[in-house]
């Protein structure tokens, strides 16, 4: 008996077994997919592998497959091999894994294409018509060879264009199926703002660590190595030259690569460098591609035609073929950590995939992490340096901390601009320069306080305070589940009207900036004002100089080289150390010398002023002096003493409920199974009730496995995720987490 085991989408651990009919025999392949039903429902999967055996389960209750859709398989081996052991990894159900590699539309159209045959367009898709080369089986008449005439000699043509030439396309169309000598397929439309012209420079002549650098990843290319680098490189080093340089020989070498960005619409000079040198041979995947666009680029990497793909973490599930190199850019950020459904890390899942496909791996940052240090002190990770910036006579800025405590506040009595930093914007505008100003908070008011009971006033579905937007038509809006109210006369608990704001965001510290400064321009950059292509309008506003200050959050600190910013001010270094968490003083850290890094890139010498009420914390001091040797020293001490990662390995068990009883009584029996599991030297850490201990409306409880190896640690999780499970009650589990909360 012919079987296949088959990835469905659904979210259950394993792989499904079905019965492969005769007529299927042949298209049943690995990495097709299948049209399959469970339950009532029938749903498209992967081939995963078939086989002549005996079924585990009863032949009775066994279902035959219905169809097949792919005639190639839809995933190249390396990518799908790649995915099972991702699955493996976090312990992930391996259908969803898929869905990870197969864009939307490529599954819906599928779909929809099996169970609606002929001339129809698929969703947004363009019908296509291409001539097969073939010879007709049957004398043709009028239209029909009139089409085949035009087919043959434009090349594919959408259905829609050849009927405004043809009335009874259509009919012609169909009889040259009929007869063999015209396919169908489905395109995309390709509008991309990407796609513009592509303005070529020329290459700088490398720094000498630059040519190091290059020769080494050169050298690991053209043998064909399997090995991965750490690019340490300080801000403005010249690292996107570098790993342009890799990309040209791998593409040189008929190989492909793959560049991973946190964010591609802040990234646009990154993207423009690569196009600059390698022209169209790029497939730039980021959010503002519709569901078309991407599907268009998925094919174009997926048949070969381009071999080079950028965008942020999705990319890394690029059909990419013959992989040579795989660069992750800023490889400490975050947001490489995909925080829903498949919780995978993209940085550390290129290692993977990269060693598999025995590519090349770098990952390049001016504030490697923790982790990639360790890997690189251990020689998992060859170590490469870019210790100064890359254009002559620029050096990294001047920083200095002023301490909050002793300092007097400035225009309106606004805290967060000291006088220090109100008389070095006052500089910097009076020399016509432009200046940052990082913070870590948007809205206007971060909390609304009683001051007759005290209480703040929280979301009605979350543990946490509303902020006041006034921008958002002065409204309380909820930063995690976007909840938004107006702004209510009197307390929500009291009743007293004795409402305050309390705090500085984003917003606020605009309006105080505005109006102390009359003559300047100022703008914000956060996510309220700036979501996709907005954002990077936004810089190419700060490039042309027609902003003075910008105000913003994260999205200020992210890589952009702004040559005219001289002044980068940190606001509050101290709001991300209080997070509980064991990372805090790593990403504070993190976060300063990427701002920091902003200033100072032209010719003009950069300045930094560090607002802090800890000016002697390690993360804050040697953010100061740039020494992140140092701090990698002292956070690595910390780390091995209380047994952090990289010294351990963590997962995360979370459960919630609308319920609180349901979700802390699930929590404290997983925790006793996770207990019972005889594996030496792993740790079961709670249950506990979550930092954030109600979001969107459901308790959250959680207990954390600390574990010296990953696969004793793997028995315990295997052990929680198969037990069964009450079913108000949701389970995640979040294998090496990076948000604590
Ligand atoms: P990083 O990614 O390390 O922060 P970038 O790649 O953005 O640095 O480079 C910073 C600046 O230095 C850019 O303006 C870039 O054009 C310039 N640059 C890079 N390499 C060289 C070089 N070899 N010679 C001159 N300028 C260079
Ligand atoms: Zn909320």
């Amino acid at each position: 008996m012919l079987l296949a085991r088959v990835a469905v989408p659904v979210p259950l651990g394993q792989a499904f077994t079905y019965e492969v009919p005769a007529p299927l025999t042949a298209g049943v392949r690995r990495g097709a997919r299948v049209l399959c039903s469970l339950g009532a429902r029938k749903v498209l999967g992967v081939v995963l592998d078939v086989g002549d055996r005996e079924p585990e389960i009863d032949r009775a209750r066994l279902k035959p497959l219905l169809a097949v859709v792919d005639p190639e398989p839809v995933l190249p081996e390396e990518l799908l091999g790649f995915l099972q052991e991702l699955a493996r990894y976090y312990i992930a159900p391996v259908g969803e894994v898929m869905q990870l590699a197969l864009p939307a539309v490529e599954r819906s159209a599928a779909k929809a294409a099996l169970e609606l045959p002929g001339l129809r367009a698929v969703g947004k898709l363009v019908q296509v018509a291409v001539a097969t080369g073939a010879e007709p089986s049957k004398p043709l008449r009028g239209a029909a060879v009139e089409v085949l005439a035009e087919l043959r000699a434009a090349g594919p043509t959408s259905v829609a264009e050849l009927e405004q030439r043809w009335p009874s396309a259509r009919g012609a169309l169909k009889r040259l199926r009929e007869a063999g000598a015209v396919e169908f397929e489905q395109r995309g439309k390709l509008p991309d703002p990407f796609a513009g012209e592509v303005v070529p420079d020329v290459a700088p002549e490398l720094t000498l660590p630059q040519s190091v650098a290059v020769r080494g990843l050169v050298r690991a290319i053209e043998g064909g190595e399997r090995r991965a680098f750490l690019l340490e490189g300080v801000t403005a080093s010249g690292k996107t030259e570098v790993y342009v340089r890799a990309a040209e020989r791998a593409l040189s070498l008929g190989r492909g690569a793959i560049v991973l960005v946190p964010e591609i619409a802040l990234t646009p000079q990154l993207v423009a460098r690569f196009r600059a040198r390698l022209g169209s041979r790029i497939a730039v995947l980021h959010s503002a591609l519709g569901e078309v666009e991407r599907h268009a680029m998925w094919r174009s990497l997926r048949s070969g035609e381009v071999k080079i793909a950028i965008g942020a973490r999705s990319a890394l599930f690029a059909p990419v073929l013959d992989l040579g190199l795989i660069c992750v850019d800023e490889e400490h950020d975050g947001s490489f950590k995909q925080e829903e459904g498949v919780r995978y890390h993209a940085r550390d899942m290129a290692l993977l995939r990269a060693h598999r496909a025995n590519a090349v791996c770098v990952l390049g940052s001016a504030t490697p992490s923790v982790t990639s240090v360790e890997l690189a002190r251990t020689g998992k990770l060859e170590h490469l340096t870019l210790p100064a910036r890359a254009r002559a006579n620029t050096k990294l800025p001047e920083v200095e901390i002023v301490d909050l405590r002793r300092t007097g506040p400035g225009p309106g009595g606004e805290r967060l601009i000291s006088v220090a930093l109100y008389r070095a914007l006052e500089d910097t505008l009076a020399r016509k320069e432009q200046a940052i100003l990082f913070l870590n908070r948007r809205g206007f008011s971060p909390s609304l306080v009683c001051e007759a009971c005290g209480k703040i006033t929280e979301c009605p579905s979350c543990s946490v305070a509303l902020t006041l937007h006034r921008a958002r038509a002065e409204r309380l809006v909820c930063h995690y589940c976007d909840y938004s109210r107006p702004v209510p006369d009197a307390c929500p608990n009291c009743g007293e009207p004795s409402l305050v704001e309390e705090g500085s965001g984003t917003e606020r510290i605009e309006s105080i900036v505005a109006a102390a400064f009359p003559g300047a321009r100022v703008a914000r950059l956060d996510r309220d004002v700036a979501a996709g292509a907005k954002s990077a309008r936004v810089l190419d506003r700060m490039r042309r100089r027609e902003i003075d200050v910008l105000v913003g959050t994260q999205m200020v600190t992210k890589g952009h080289d702004l040559p005219e910013v001289t002044l980068v001010g940190v606001l509050n270094a101290d709001a991300a150390l209080s997070l509980p968490d064991f990372r805090a003083a790593e990403r504070t850290f993190q976060l300063i010398v990427q701002v920091a890094g902003r200033a100072g890139r032209g010719d003009a010498p950069g300045r930094v002023l560090i607002q802090t009420r800890q000016p002697e914390h390690p993360a804050i001091r040697l953010a100061a002096t740039h020494d992140v040797t140092a701090f990698l020293e002292v956070e690595l001490q910390a780390r091995h003493e209380l047994r952090y990662p990289p010294f351990s390995r963590l997962a995360l068990v979370r459960l919630d409920a609308v319920d609180e009883d349901d979700a802390r009584l699930e929590a404290e029996r997983l925790a006793g199974i996770a207990r019972r599991v005889e594996a030496e030297g792993v740790e079961v850490l709670g249950p506990a009730p979550a930092p954030l201990a109600r979001l969107r409306g459901r308790y959250r409880y959680r207990f954390l496995l600390r574990a010296s190896d990953r696969t004793r640690l793997r028995l315990v999780l295997l052990g929680v995720a198969r037990a069964p499970l009450d079913r108000r009650v949701r389970l995640a589990i979040d294998v090496d987490p990076v948000s604590m909360l």
